[in-house]
């Protein structure tokens, strides 16, 4: 495989940006080499700048459950910015995107357009706060929320504890408010309300948490959480930035007919452009403001060719059996492999659309702590073999792969030929 103007415009980048990327799982460090500069994308399919094609699972980190260049959205596109791109001055796409997610959504009344998931979950912390009048917020180890300072924050030792940063330049005093205890752990979320009494102003957790392996927790596990959090007046958070319009068109909420009391969007909400957004009971939202006192607002807030993006994505995911024939084709790839996968060597985790290959003995991964960071060093050589095969996964054994409505039955064949080329190489 010939790789040498990607790598050409990889030493150039380093240049410009740390570590030669714009956001860090691109550098390609956790699986090695150099990372591919992606020239144009169609349907299920991606080339790079040297002409290598590619079946894309990575799908830009789950935005495009279309596929890459949707003709729909790419038209609509087109002529919504004909007209101008940005205003800051409201725009009828907006409510357009607003009523399509609203009137086909009953866990939410109201909400607020972003422009990024870490935006909406940065807001939604806020507004949580604002309404309880609490300092507060609880989170669970291994849920990624983006890079929010006050959620940057990993487990200390101890069930229930406050933490350290896992990044540099995060105050202690803002990790002082983040109590973190592990996923599916009963216990442990029950022994820090009993701590943390009338100060945890919210809980927030991804519903299906897919931003370190694929850590299915179940509904029993959420409506644990519901149950507990109506009980101490904390809000429940439904971070479904990579969930929602992804398990469902209301996401986890919706798969497990569970009610949080705020839920963040991000990823397929925008159709491929910047949009997050932030939502809420009428009641919680009218503390937003212009109507109440926690403050939230954005230059490019609700931009009109994001919106556009937004209706033609998520209208075309209204579509009578979207999901159900999203999820038949995942079923087949996953199925297809394991049957390649003769000797076990790794296990496939499933819901909806996404994906995640891991490398254990483990009959289930319902925590961080169950990922064996040493099994990586498999998913580097897997990687590899199947990017020589011309499939493309998201660059880490940490992170999950996603199917959209592009890919079809010769590309999920394609992929399982190349996942048993990849065996071979593995068990030699
Ligand atoms: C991707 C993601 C975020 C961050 O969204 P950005 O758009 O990258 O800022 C937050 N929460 C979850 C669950 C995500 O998957």
């Amino acid at each position: 495989m010939n790789t040498t103007k990607s790598a050409e415009l990889f030493e150039k980048a380093k240049t410009y940006f740390p570590g030669g990327v714009n956001s860090p799982v691109r550098a390609f460090r956790s699986v090695g080499g150099n990372p591919l500069f992606i020239e144009k994308g169609k349907g299920s399919h991606i080339w790079d700048v040297d002409g290598n094609e590619y079946i894309d699972y990575c799908c830009s980190w789950g935005p495009l459950i279309l596929g890459h260049a949707n003709d729909t959205v790419l038209n609509a596109v087109d002529k919504t910015m004909r007209n101008g791109t940005s205003f800051g001055a409201p725009t009828r796409l907006e409510n357009e995107l607003a009523e399509l997610i609203l009137s086909n959504n009953k866990f939410i009344e109201k909400l607020r357009f972003v422009s990024s998931g870490t935006e909406a979950v940065m807001s939604a912390i806020r507004l949580a706060r604002g309404f309880t009048k609490r300092n507060k917020i609880l989170k669970f180890e291994g849920c990624y929320h983006g890079h929010v300072d006050s959620l940057l924050v990993k487990a200390g030792s101890g069930l229930v504890t406050f933490g350290n940063s896992s990044s540099a330049g995060v105050p202690e005093s803002f990790v002082n408010e983040t109590i973190t205890v592990p996923l599916h752990n009963r216990e442990a979320v029950e022994e820090a309300f009993k701590k943390y009494k009338n100060d945890i102003a919210c809980v927030i957790i991804e519903p299906v948490p897919a931003n370190n392996g694929l850590l299915l927790q179940g509904k029993e596990f959420l409506n644990f959480l519901r149950d507990q959090c109506t009980a101490h007046q904390t809000l429940l958070i439904f971070d479904e930035v990579i969930s929602g319009f992804r398990l469902s068109f209301t996401g986890a909420a919706g798969l497990f007919d569970i009610q949080p009391d705020i839920i963040t969007y991000g990823k397929i909400i925008g159709g491929g452009f910047p949009v997050g957004a932030y939502g809420a009971s009428k009641k919680i939202m009218s503390c937003v403001s212009p109507e109440g006192p926690v403050y939230q607002a954005g230059t490019l807030s609700g931009n009109p060719v994001a919106m556009t993006a937004g209706i033609a994505q998520l209208t075309q995911c209204l579509a009578k059996d979207f999901y159900v024939k999203l999820e038949e084709q995942t079923s087949y790839l996953v199925e297809g492999i394991e049957k390649v996968n003769s000797f076990k060597l790794f296990k496939m985790f499933k819901l909806g659309s996404i994906f995640w290959i891991a490398f254990t003995d483990k009959k289930e991964i319902t925590s961080a702590e169950d990922i064996d960071a040493n099994s990586m060093s498999y998913f580097k050589t897997l990687y590899h073999s199947l990017l020589e095969s011309g499939v493309y996964l998201g660059p880490s054994g940490y992170e999950v792969g996603f199917l959209s409505s592009a890919h079809s039955k010769e590309d999920l064949d394609k992929t399982i030929s190349a996942f048993e080329v990849a065996l071979r190489k593995l068990l030699n």
